[in-house]
């Protein structure tokens, strides 16, 4: 097999810059990919803390006039990644979110910094380093997504491009006038390139122009075809329906892995849950619950945001304490939807507890230590809790939306029977049928039998990135075979 490179372009990527998934899949991809044969360099913004990390750091492209300011690309390697960071102190040295200022709002120049990094993309692309000229350009999501447009209206032979949408909820929106700071020419602003009901969208940049479309789960791709999931792409993405197809994510099952997570004080497997004990008692304490092994302790890990359908959870309070459970949240996101969480912890102490924040700890300790873990999304791309969960024995409760319906099977009477029920789904995502799961799911806890096999089940489903993988490869391939001018 000859081998394929691949210059992947991200605006954040775990460990070093993480809000969400996104970070997950561009940082976990690449090394799944080696194991196929796909060699990947990943683009990513010169942030503080990613400079900080770039270990053998090599300059390799410098800009005395880039996008305002002076830049350089630096090649080098991070936590195993092989990146190239694009240095340019004037859009990236801040520090934090990487796109809000500390006040939570969007930094004014969003859209010059990431069409920068979309920019430095296509120059790659176009053979900016004579050491590394890819086959394939794969953009994540809007940050990235100018990438396939810049190398369409450059009109020049390119390498293959991929697109991948993470989350359609996020266009990338900027007005008109920004055309010519970010070099795109005038002709790009018509419906058939980049404009978006008058104003440009980046991500529309890739959907319109890159060779391929991907998005992070069959079911998802489906939906975002239609005018209500499409968040007015759909009628492209019908267009472009056959360059379209749906990826499931993977979880990098090392991190996430039950039996030697360092971060739990419990390790544990399907063969010897035991350890699940000593982690619901230190979750409990940690979070001030009651220390009682028998209450389900339903876990929620989650941004706090209209998209996770987290105001039902609060609303279906009533129904999680009256079936004798407690809820252990973590997230931090909208301001009433922490406000409503903070009320009730006050209001059911014990009971209800919680962060309100973003800690990597805990979230290992949640998955590690609740009974169940609650993702009730209004739309949900494709979801990494409920992987992760499936891996530590928490049972996911999710609404049948996006990849949450493609990764968990619901513990119908057929199901449980058979032995392949790996969770509880419901549907149409509102209190009463969020309701009516939590209570099948407290009646499947007190049958102790009914639930281990469901949480035997849920650790025996593949939730790595062999199979993903081995779906982007091909993608690759096919695009690494052919010749786009
Ligand atoms: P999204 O990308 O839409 O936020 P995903 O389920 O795809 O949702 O990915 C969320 C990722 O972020 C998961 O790895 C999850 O564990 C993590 N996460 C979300 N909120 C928090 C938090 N408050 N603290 C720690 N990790 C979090």
């Amino acid at each position: 097999m000859t081998s394929v490179r691949v210059l992947s372009v991200a605006s954040e990527i775990y460990p070093t810059i993480k809000t969400g998934g996104l970070a997950d899949v561009a940082g976990a991809l690449p090394g799944a990919l080696a194991a196929e044969g796909i060699e990947v360099r990943t683009l990513v913004p010169g942030y503080p803390d990613v400079l900080r990390a770039l270990e053998a750091a090599e300059e390799v492209v410098r800009s005395e006039l880039f996008f305002g300011g002076s830049a350089r690309l630096l090649a080098g390697r991070s936590s195993g990644l092989d990146l190239f960071v694009l240095d340019a102190p004037h859009l990236f040295a801040r520090t934090g979110n990487p796109y809000l200022t500390p006040d939570g709002v969007d930094w004014p120049d969003n859209g010059l910094r990431f069409a920068a990094l979309s920019h430095m993309a296509a120059e790659i692309a176009l053979g900016a380093i004579a050491s590394f000229a890819p086959d394939v350009v794969h953009a994540h999501d809007w940050q990235a997504a100018l990438a396939p447009a810049y190398l369409h209206y450059r009109g020049r032979p390119r390498p293959g491009t991929v697109m991948t949408v993470h989350n359609l909820a996020f266009p990338g929106l900027f007005p008109h006038d920004l055309l010519s700071a970010i070099d795109l020419p005038p002709e790009s602003f018509v419906i058939q390139g980049v404009e978006y009901y008058g104003r440009i969208s980046f991500l529309k940049g890739g959907l319109q122009f890159a060779d391929r479309l991907t998005t992070v789960s069959p079911t998802y791709a489906r939906e975002i075809q239609t005018d209500e999931g499409g968040m007015g792409f759909g009628g492209l993405l019908r267009e472009r329906a056959d360059r379209l197809s749906g990826i499931l994510n993977g979880i990098d099952v090392a991190v996430w892995d039950p039996a030697t997570d360092p971060r739990i004080p419990g390790n544990f497997s399907a063969g010897d849950l035991a350890g699940r004990a000593a982690n619901k008692a230190a979750l409990q304490r940690r979070l001030g619950l009651e220390v009682v092994p028998d209450a389900l302790l339903l876990g929620v890990i989650s941004r706090l945001s209209s998209q996770k359908g987290l105001d039902l959870l609060l609303e279906t309070i009533p129904t999680v304490l009256g079936q004798g459970m407690q809820l252990a949240v973590l997230g931090s996101g909208d301001r009433d939807l922490q406000d409503g969480y903070r009320a009730a912890m006050q209001a059911h102490p014990g009971l209800v507890g919680g962060w309100i924040g973003y800690d990597e700890d805990l979230a290992h300790l949640i998955q590690a230590g609740a009974d169940a873990l609650a993702v009730p999304s209004r739309f949900e791309p494709c979801g990494l809790t409920q992987l992760c969960a499936l891996r530590y024995g928490a049972v996911p409760i999710v609404s049948r939306v996006g990849g949450l319906e493609d990764t968990v099977v619901d513990a119908d009477d057929a199901a449980l029977v058979g032995g392949s029920a790996t969770g509880f789904k419901f549907a149409p995502v509102t209190t009463e049928a969020l309701a009516g799961a939590l209570r099948r799911a407290a009646a499947a806890f007190r049958s102790k039998f009914d639930w281990r096999r469901i949480q035997l089940a849920g650790m025996a489903t593949d939730v790595s990135w062999r199979r993903p993988a081995a779906h982007y490869a091909a993608l690759y391939r096919e695009l690494a075979g052919m010749r786009y001018t």
